[in-house]
């Protein structure tokens, strides 16, 4: 069940101001019809109290000499002046009825004591008591009327008429202003969202939210915007330090190689043979990885060039598969597809960086050793590479974020190593292309991952900065 937290802050503020409208509304109209009500019921028992005082004062001689066949005259008259009197009698001060009179479409009522100056309400009568006093002012009887409240019910009809329409109107208005208020508040609340989303898909900290006002969402805002220049300058001081870092370990990790090289070539002792060669594999995955440093500080500071030339794709992939071959024993990387005889534009070294770096990780994230397929398909303005594994697949959700630096599928964390960059680097070598690159993959299943170069286009830009932040 979607409980009131749920709501969006734009529901939320137009629901607690209809509400508030409501509650104001229904209360200044129950005070209304209160009064309303009050007022007619306090005429109403002045104007009874009036008609019983006459009728007493026209009824004390007939009292005094016992005749009550004026006085129920005196009663049968008074309808005529007072239609709403139901029940009308005229107790005598020993309290026994002497005159009576009820209106022939209602019931008798027994007035019952005590019977003294008084009046009170029921639902739908008031009933009023009135002694009648002689001239010495002694009570001699007492006046009893039941009186039928017919304008009341009236009344109450119309105000519940009446709140009806001004309940429906008043939502109505309230809420369309409400909604026009709301505006005030979410929207700039959203943009806040929305910036803050595109920040975390694009690693793009340089993005700001408009800050406009001084209100607590403007001054959130700024803080926000501040909070980003903050972030901004400590990832600018690691890519700093990455850059700086890297290239001092490159240095002494190239001789260190070469040494090792060397070394590997010459004659040793089987057990020693074994230490250098693993040696080897150690420097040379710790050279890749400084590599892999390097070129995310030239990504990130706009200093990657790119050599644009003419080549030929079918050659670049087949020379691919070679190179990748030799690096894996358990896995079939087969070319599929037919040649597509199509020559591109584009860094040799850096598209082949880019294709070595996916059949890599197809064999890497197929431990079970199958085949990978490379394939090229061509259409009239661009060539597609497909590189397809039978491995670990990737989960739906971690499809675009792979793709971010420093970025590793949840599933292949602990078991596979890597540092989570090469895809980063891919996706950016593509997009300088002005290609595409993604996967399609299920969980379990394999991964085919693809890359898309413009045929007609001259892809050849010098101008490095250009779109070095944006992402797949
Ligand atoms: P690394 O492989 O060093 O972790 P990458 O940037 O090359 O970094 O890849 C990022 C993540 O994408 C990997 O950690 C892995 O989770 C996932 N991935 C890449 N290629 C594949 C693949 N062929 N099959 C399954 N997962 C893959």
């Amino acid at each position: 069940m979607i409980g009131l937290r749920d709501f969006s802050i734009k529901n939320k503020l137009v629901l607690m101001q209809v509400f508030t409208c409501v509650l104001v509304l229904g209360l200044c109209f129950a005070a209304f019809v209160i009064t309303d009500i009050n007022g007619y019921k306090d005429r109403k028992v002045a104007s009874t109290v009036s008609v019983a005082q006459v009728i007493g004062s026209n009824s004390i001689s007939a009292i005094q000499f016992l005749d009550n066949e004026v006085a129920e005259k005196t009663l049968f008259d008074l309808q005529k002046v007072e239609a709403d009197v139901v029940n009308a009698s005229i107790i005598d001060s020993r309290g026994n009825v002497f005159a009576s009179f009820t209106r022939p479409d209602k019931p008798a009522y027994t007035f019952k004591p005590p019977f003294s100056d008084q009046h009170r309400f029921d639902d739908h009568y008031l009933y009023v008591y009135k002694n009648i006093r002689d001239q010495q002012d002694m009570i001699v009887g007492t006046v009893c009327l039941q009186v039928e409240l017919t304008q009341l019910e009236a009344i109450k009809k119309q105000k519940f008429e009446i709140a009806t329409v001004l309940l429906f109107v008043g939502i109505t208005l309230a809420f369309l202003i409400a909604y026009l208020n709301q505006r005030y508040i979410s929207t700039p609340l959203l943009n806040l969202v929305n910036v803050m989303k595109q920040i975390r898909e694009n690693s793009d900290y340089s993005r700001h939210v408009e800050v406009s006002g001084k209100d607590e969402i403007s001054i959130l805002s700024s803080e926000f915007n501040n909070l980003m220049d903050e972030v901004a300058k400590s990832h600018q001081k690691k890519d700093e330090f990455i850059g700086i870092a890297s290239h001092e370990l490159k240095t002494p990790l190239t001789s260190v190689k070469l040494y090792l090289e060397a070394l590997a070539k010459m004659k040793h002792e089987p057990l020693v043979h074994t230490f250098i060669l693993k040696s080897k594999e150690g420097v040379k995955k710790l050279h890749n990885l400084i590599l892999d440093l390097l070129d995310v500080s030239k990504i990130e500071s706009g200093q990657l060039q790119l050599n644009h030339k003419e080549l030929s794709i079918d050659e670049l992939v087949d020379e691919c598969i070679e190179d990748a071959q030799m690096n894996t024993v358990n896995h079939t990387i087969l070319r599929e597809g037919q040649p597509s005889n199509k020559i591109i534009h584009g860094d040799r070294d850096r598209l082949e960086q880019v294709l070595i770096n996916l059949i890599s990780n197809a064999a890497k994230y197929s431990p079970g050793g199958t085949n990978i397929a490379v394939e090229t398909l061509a259409s009239d303005d661009e060539i597609t590479v497909t590189v397809k594994d039978h491995g670990i697949g990737i989960a739906d959700s971690e499809h675009k974020k792979i793709f971010g630096r420093f970025y590793r599928a949840k599933d292949s964390n602990s078991v596979i190593s890597g540092f989570g960059l090469g895809l980063y680097i891919c996706s950016q070598i593509i997009k300088r292309h002005k290609g595409k690159i993604g996967v399609e993959s299920e969980e379990g299943k394999g991964s085919t991952f693809y890359f898309t170069l413009p045929l007609s286009s001259r892809v050849i830009e010098n101008n490095p900065a250009i779109d070095l932040k944006s992402k797949v």
